[in-house]
Formats: C-alpha cells, structure tokens, sequence
C-alpha cells in the first residue's frame, strides 16, 4: 500500500519516493511509488496533477490501496523521484471540498435533507440535496457556513475505532465498512469522507451559493469558494457599475432602474405600434383602387411588412408585396383577397433566390436580390412598378 502523505499533512506539496514500479498504459504510464502526498480521485474530488522528476503526472487514481500516478512519460523502477503537485489546484480544490462539507452539513443540521450527489468542476462545485430549499433558507445557509469559516475553526480528519465510530453520529452516502475516515468540523459537520480538505476553516474564503435548480424532488446548488467567490463579486460589481452608470442609478437601485427602463420600453413599443398604425393606413389610401401595389422600402421588421401589406392589400383592389432589407436580407410579406398567392410564392423563391411560404392569401419570407432585381421580376409579373 502506498504511503499517503496527505493523511498527515494536507499541505505537503512537495516530497520524495522511490519508484516501485512503472507500467505503460493507454496513452501513459503508471507509477506506483512507497509513498506519495498526491490524492488519487475519490469522494468526488477529482485526482491531483503535477510532477514526478521531469515527468508530467496527468491524473492520480486508487487501485488496490495503490496510488497509481498515470504520467505522460516513463521512470525508471528503483529510483528516487521529487513529487511536486500543482499546489494552486489542489489547494482550490481541498478549499472547495471543505466548503461543500460546511454547506452540507449545515443543510443536513437546519433542514434535515442529505447531500446526495457532488461534483467539483472547473467552473464552481455543484451539490445535490434530497429536499426543496428555496432562496431566503440558502441566504440563512450561506450566512451560517460563512461564519463558520470567519471563526477560523480546526478542521479534523481521522480513523476512529469501530467503537467510537458505532457512537458517532455522522453523514454518509452508503452503508460503510473497514475503516471509515471521519472528516469534522466543529458545530457544522460530521462526515465519512476520503478527500483532502484544508486543516482551517478561515483557508475556504468567501462561500457563494451561486444557483439553486429543484431536480426531482431535490435541490442543485452551486457553489464558488475562496478565490473564485471573489472574482465572481469583484465582476458583478463591476457589472453592477456599469450598469448603474447607464441606467443613472445608484448601484444598490439597479433592480428598480432596470424594470422602469423595461417599463419604458414596453410604452415605447406601444407608442410604435400605434404610429406606425396610422403610418399604414395613410400609405394605403396612397394607393386605394390601383391594383397590385409593390413597397420596397428599408428599416421594417418581418411582422411590419406583413402589417403594411395587409393594410394596402384591405384597399388596393389586388395584391401587395412588401419588400425590406435587413442585414443583407429582403424581407417580404405578400397579401391577397383576390388571388392564391402560392404559385408566386414559388416563383419568387425560384427567381429571387429565397426561401418562405404560407397561406393562399399571406405568404412571407426573404430572398437574396436587390431593389432592381426585385422590382423586374414583378414587371415581368405583370404588375405595374
Ligand atoms: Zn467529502
């Protein structure tokens, strides 16, 4: 069995050992060494990273009480090697390990609901619990587990005998045997666990419930912890700024500033609709009685060429084709109440290069010609441009 340094000191970074063996493997090699201060994947915290002499160690893994180092290089059995993890990751993550076991076992305390799945991605910690937690009882979460980590308390991991183990009162996710490791911190957690954690918890930093999503029954959280939790507040305020800046508010006022800018704009849209309302109507009696009418005209929305081409179409004795271009586009509305527009439909998909359909008498879509191209294919139709 090898060694686990990391058992005596989380913060061993650095080490030597000998090579026991060294085995090639798919797209590696594993190392096994008499000891080693790096974690192999386990308990949801993923394996450490680093290096092994010269030799780039990609992932850890446990196999048979071995830790196997899968390294992108060979070493030679017998010899001594320097270990060197990348301390910058393993240390965010025995941070972000502590900071789920705060955050679960104060949700196990308060509300009773176990933690029943955990995962450390690269982005935040995600955490699954088996009951419904809604925003204002995570906030009182967040407040106590931050407290927790203010206070600066020893953090404890330890092989209790069966005896005292059969009087503990801890959380874990299966039925265990052998030895268990018991991972404590003080009047927030009790669990069986094999991951490295911090010895303090002041070294988590910030804890930041970041989403709450209800999964069958239960709730995912994510988490940001320490370095991360900082980064995220330090772009939010900034966010916050900028965003106070534009909406000329106060920072703390941006909610408010932002749903009367969307009220704003919800009035501005009806103003629009309404303006452009008439806008229609007096294009229209421009040609009421002509027959076919052809607009082609910059700046309309989709759902604006087909208001426009009904508004004619209602008047003009015979079809309208509303034409307008958007970003390289032609838009186009065509409306009848005489006339099953889909055969055209077709020959301007054919002739126009474009695309669109519809109903007998509404059919829309866009084509990729110009004005001129536009309006010759229409004389050749017949209409009168
Ligand atoms: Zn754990």
């Amino acid at each position: 069995m090898t060694e686990r340094l990391f058992e005596h000191d989380p913060h061993l970074f650095a080490f030597t050992a000998k090579v026991l063996s060294c085995e090639e493997t798919d797209g590696g090699f594993a190392v096994v060494l008499d000891r080693s201060a790096f974690f192999p994947d386990g308990g949801g915290q993923p394996g450490d990273t680093g290096f092994l002499g010269e030799v780039r160690v990609k992932d850890t893994r446990e196999r048979d009480g071995q830790t196997v180092h899968l390294c992108d290089a060979p070493l030679e059995p017998g010899t001594t090697v320097a270990g060197n993890i990348d301390t910058a990751e393993r240390l965010m993550r025995m941070r972000e390990h502590t900071g789920e076991h705060i955050v679960s076992g104060i949700i196990y305390r308060r509300f009773g609901f176990h933690n029943v799945g955990f995962h450390m991605g690269a982005e935040s910690v995600t955490v699954d619990v088996d009951g419904v937690l809604m925003w204002e009882e995570l906030l009182e979460v967040q407040r106590a587990a931050n407290e927790i980590v203010r206070r600066d308390l020893p953090v404890r991991a330890e092989y209790p005998d069966a005896e005292a183990l059969e009087r503990m009162e801890y959380r874990s996710k299966k039925k265990l045997t052998g030895a268990v490791r018991i991972v404590t911190v003080p009047e927030a957690d009790v669990c069986a666990c094999c991951g490295v954690h911090v010895t303090h918890t002041g070294e988590v930093g910030q804890i930041l419930i970041l989403s709450r999503e209800t999964r069958k029954g239960g709730t995912r959280l994510e988490l940001l912890c320490g370095e991360k939790a900082e980064r995220y507040c330090e772009a939010l305020a900034e966010q916050s700024r900028r965003i106070g800046a534009m909406l000329s508010v106060k920072t703390t006022q941006i909610a408010d500033g932002a749903a009367k800018l969307a009220e704003e704009t919800e009035r501005r849209k009806e103003q629009i609709a309404a303006l452009s309302k008439r806008l229609f109507a007096e294009i229209a009696e421009g040609h009421r009685g002509v027959g076919n009418v052809l607009i082609v005209e910059e700046g309309f929305s989709a759902d604006d060429t087909r208001r426009l081409a009904d508004a004619v179409a209602r008047v003009c004795g015979g079809s309208c084709a509303v034409f307008s271009e958007q970003e390289g586009r032609q838009l186009f509305a065509v409306i009848s109440e005489t006339e099953d527009l889909r055969p055209l439909c077709a020959r301007i998909r054919e002739r126009l290069s474009g695309s669109g359909g519809g109903k007998a008498d509404c059919v829309m879509g866009s084509v990729r010609a110009s004005a001129d191209e536009i309006r010759t294919f229409f004389e050749e139709e017949g209409w009168s441009v």
